[in-house]
């Protein structure tokens, strides 16, 4: 393959510009690209033309509002020059998204998990199932598919789509590129389920406050415990991490975790947790896998009705999440916290817990108590997060691939 010529990666780059300004903020005019990206107006009509000829864009006219005057001209992502597919995996359903190019929610089912059937042989075999069927119900060739993001709690290598520890799987590992390659020509990417979410706050932040926005974390309660920290870069840019927060240690020899490990953040403040402390199980109780939301409903009733013990069971929850911030906030810098998950119906039991952690350390009696805020819609977050990080991918690939650059030589 010939090196790239530098002009060929200007013209990449910019392309990649005008891309980005229009998954940003939607179609847009020559004028407004030219604004968001900086680029001339030459320039953007040389890459407009481009993407166009490519069929990665298109043009539509807008008529004016009052009815009057010359319409505008907006550019927009073809719908059809690709599609993606968005997979969330919680403990106890699979969610199957279709997604076109411009970002568009085309087609969605969900597959219950059935608890009783664990083991990621059973699982890979229903994945492909519902990959197949997605596309088939859309009557979509699968390689019009571009990209496959899948999510899940635990722990991601964070250059394969290889998951390498999960609540649901333990430590049966899933290469979900090797398990689907035989079938979909589609680039399979992974990603931990409250990094996305963190990314996906972290860019409402950043719409809003822009250049000033400058770090935050996203805490998900339910029945297991995540992490997500976004922050601003050196080079501007927002890095986004997922630290093993509920596998980090809050009581040396405590509680057993479903991990297999003594005295994690989870053992204390997941949703299991809760229960073993309410109904004064043993801590060295083998965790239950699952814990119907119904169970913890209960415990959270009695407990606002006064109940002692329930009581208690929220606040230790709530300490050992207050202390695990702690720490977080001493090894990076006082930062806001949104708070997420199934367990945010809980908050007003946890809170003063979380809060009592947290004023313990030397960060938080310096720097004062961080905003917390809870962001209810979990399901929304997680989902916005694959479009961004997915979506951005595939304008990357789709340039990087050549398929403009080919037409330009074709028209030469
Ligand atoms: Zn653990």
């Amino acid at each position: 393959m010939l090196a790239k010529s530098s002009t060929e990666l200007v013209r990449q780059k910019n392309s990649v510009l005008v891309l980005t300004a229009l998954r940003r903020h939607g179609p847009l005019a020559h004028t407004e690209l030219s604004d968001f990206t900086k680029l001339s107006s030459a320039t953007i009509s040389v890459i407009t033309t481009d993407l166009e000829r490519a069929q990665i864009i298109e043009k539509a006219e807008q008529q004016a509002a009052s009815g009057r005057g010359r319409p505008r001209v907006l550019f927009s992502q073809r719908r059809d020059c690709g599609y993606l597919i968005v997979v969330i995996i919680s403990s106890d359903a699979v969610q199957y998204s279709l997604v076109d190019y411009a970002g568009r929610l085309i087609d969605r089912f969900t597959e219950e998990r059935q608890q009783n059937v664990s083991g990621v042989g059973s699982f890979v075999t229903g994945l492909r199932d519902a990959l197949n069927r997605i596309v088939a119900r859309s009557r979509l060739s699968r390689d019009k598919v571009l990209m496959i993001s899948i999510s899940s709690k635990g722990l991601v290598e964070s250059s394969e789509p290889v998951l390498r520890w999960s609540p649901i799987f333990g430590r049966e590992q899933i290469d979900f590129a090797a398990v689907l390659r035989d079938e979909w020509s589609a680039k399979v990417i992974l990603g931990n389920e409250t990094l996305l979410v963190a990314a996906a706050v972290g860019r409402q932040e950043e719409n809003k406050k822009g250049r000033d926005f400058r770090a935050l974390a996203a805490l998900s309660l339910g029945h297991s415990i995540g992490l997500g920290v976004v922050r601003r870069g050196d080079e501007g840019r927002l890095q986004i991490s997922a630290p093993n927060f509920g596998h980090m240690l809050h009581l040396p020899g405590g509680g057993l975790c479903r991990c297999g490990s003594r005295g994690c953040i989870e053992a204390y403040a997941g949703f299991y947790a809760i229960l073993r402390t309410a109904f004064d199980v043993p801590l060295d109780t083998i965790p239950a896998k699952f814990v119907p939301i119904a169970e913890l409903d209960k415990i959270a009733a009695s407990a606002r009705q006064g109940s002692r013990r329930n009581i208690h069971a929220f606040r230790q929850a709530g300490l050992a999440l207050g202390n695990g911030l702690s720490r977080v906030l001493s090894l990076h810098e006082s930062m806001p916290i949104a708070i997420t998950g199934p367990g945010t119906r809980y908050y007003d039991l946890l809170v003063e817990g979380i809060s009592e952690g947290l004023a313990e350390s030397h960060v938080v009696r310096m720097e004062g108590m961080p905003e917390l805020r809870v962001v209810a819609d979990e399901p929304t977050l997680v989902f916005e997060g694959h479009l961004n990080r997915a979506l951005a991918m595939m304008d990357d690939d789709i340039v990087s691939s050549g398929v403009v650059a080919e037409l330009n030589s074709q028209t030469v």
